[in-house]
């Protein structure tokens, strides 16, 4: 991997070279996260727009020249990433958004954007020799991660919640995952599988811990750049829990910036959940942050105890970011909203960008006029108790033409 550097700790800046199971920092510890650091002009000597234009690659892995894996090495074969950039003109003129995106990310293989640092994942795990896979997760992380592995051959160990969505289980076990569903809390299940991938010795894909996965979220923002033509919106929005996402993205705009493929960053909306919002209570107090319940129905984003805290909290601050908490009902709303005028189904934590974004405009934070990308991060498929909170039961008739005029005269 000539294109990388080193890794660096964000917490003391030691420095350490690129070796299997290395994943935080030896003086720092579990807090010391890691960063891969490039060599831009080794990239730069690589690659170009135009280069990149003619790509036939249509995956995450036309990246491969800002990605931290073998170039030739094994990768899973999935097709991860290169989701659609929608400009969606029916939602925005709802709301009076002159220029807003969606990013579709519920439309990678296994229906979220985890499919992208859990592609990074099996593709280590395969180079460094693994056979078997784990992680803790709300969801989406795990059925990412079982979905990569087993199309690679891997076996995948995942410990989940007991509150996380059965759409999701389900893919785990389809998945062939062995599925560890721990009757407690997110932190006390991450616990646990930190302890278990130590003592049976599996690759682990837990995000923040592993310094790669973030390398593959920012793979999204590579993508929303290019699919822009390289003309960077003002603002991207972002739905948050560990805040690894949210990392990600901005780890993509710097690293185009660095290669000198874009010459803005755009602004990080971080949205929150009002049940869950340590890391935009952190951002808005200017301190570190302190734990918080997990009260929202947005499941892939209820973590009170964010593992990526320092990352994210910077991705916010050096765009000149905004952090905004919205409300369970803002969130179903949104899904229908995105339903409704764009004909795109998120999840809970899927859509809370977009709840986020309404809000930032209606407080006055964001100008209406401006660029907007609002990332998709889960298929509302996944989670469809909430798809019908969100937009309700059907009507209900007898196989009667007569009573079907009656109703449809009311709507
Ligand atoms: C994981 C996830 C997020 C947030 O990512 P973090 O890295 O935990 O901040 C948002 N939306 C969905 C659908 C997710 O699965
Ligand atoms: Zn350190």
């Amino acid at each position: 991997m000539k294109n990388v550097k080193h890794l660096r700790c964000v917490k003391c800046n030691k420095t350490f070279s690129v070796e299997p199971g290395i994943y935080t920092c030896k003086e720092c510890g579990p807090k010391g996260i890691l960063d891969v650091v490039y060599d831009y002009e080794y990239i730069a000597s690589r690659i170009n727009k135009k280069i990149l234009s003619e790509s036939k690659v249509n995956s995450m892995w036309r990246y491969m020249d800002f990605l931290p894996v073998q170039p030739d090495g094994p990768k899973p074969p999935l097709r991860v990433g290169w989701t659609p950039l929608y400009r969606v003109d029916r939602l925005g003129q709802q709301f009076g958004l002159a220029n807003l995106y969606l990013k579709d990310d519920g439309l990678n293989p296994t229906a979220s954007l985890k499919d992208r640092p859990s592609a990074i994942a099996v593709a280590k795990a395969l180079e460094e020799g693994y056979d078997t896979v784990a992680c803790s997760s709300t969801g989406n992380a795990a059925s990412s991660l079982a979905g990569n592995a087993a199309a690679a051959g891997l076996k995948s160990v995942i410990f989940v919640p007991g509150r996380a969505p059965q759409g999701k289980v389900a893919q785990l076990k389809i998945f062939g995952a062995i599925v560890i569903s721990v009757q407690g809390s997110y932190q006390e299940t991450f616990e646990l599988s930190a302890h278990a991938i130590e003592k049976f010795g599996w690759y682990n894909r837990n995000a923040a811990i592993n310094p790669y996965l973030v390398e593959g979220k920012k793979t999204v923002s590579l993508e929303i750049a290019e699919q822009l033509n390289w003309e960077m919106p003002d603002w991207v929005a972002v739905s948050v829990g560990d805040g690894c996402t949210v990392a990600g993205v901005w780890k993509g705009f710097k690293d185009l910036y660095e290669v000198g493929f874009i010459s803005k960053i755009p602004k990080i909306i971080s949205v929150q959940a009002e049940g869950c919002y340590p890391i935009n209570r952190a951002f808005h107090l200017n301190k570190e942050f302190e734990p918080m319940e997990e009260n929202t129905i947005a499941d892939s984003i209820a973590v009170g105890v964010p593992r990526n805290p320092d990352k994210a909290l910077c991705a916010i601050r050096e765009t000149k970011g905004i952090a905004v908490n919205v409300s369970d009902e803002e969130i179903l709303e949104a899904m229908r909203n995105i339903g409704n005028y764009a004909g795109v189904f998120g999840e809970p934590a899927g859509v809370t960008a977009f709840a986020g974004i309404k809000k930032a405009v209606a407080e006055g934070l964001v100008d209406p006029k401006e660029t907007i990308v609002c990332c998709i991060t889960g298929n509302g498929l996944k989670d469809v108790a909430n798809g019908i909170r969100a937009a309700g039961e059907p009507i209900k008739i007898s196989p009667s033409l007569e009573e079907l005029e009656k109703v449809l005269e009311k709507i």
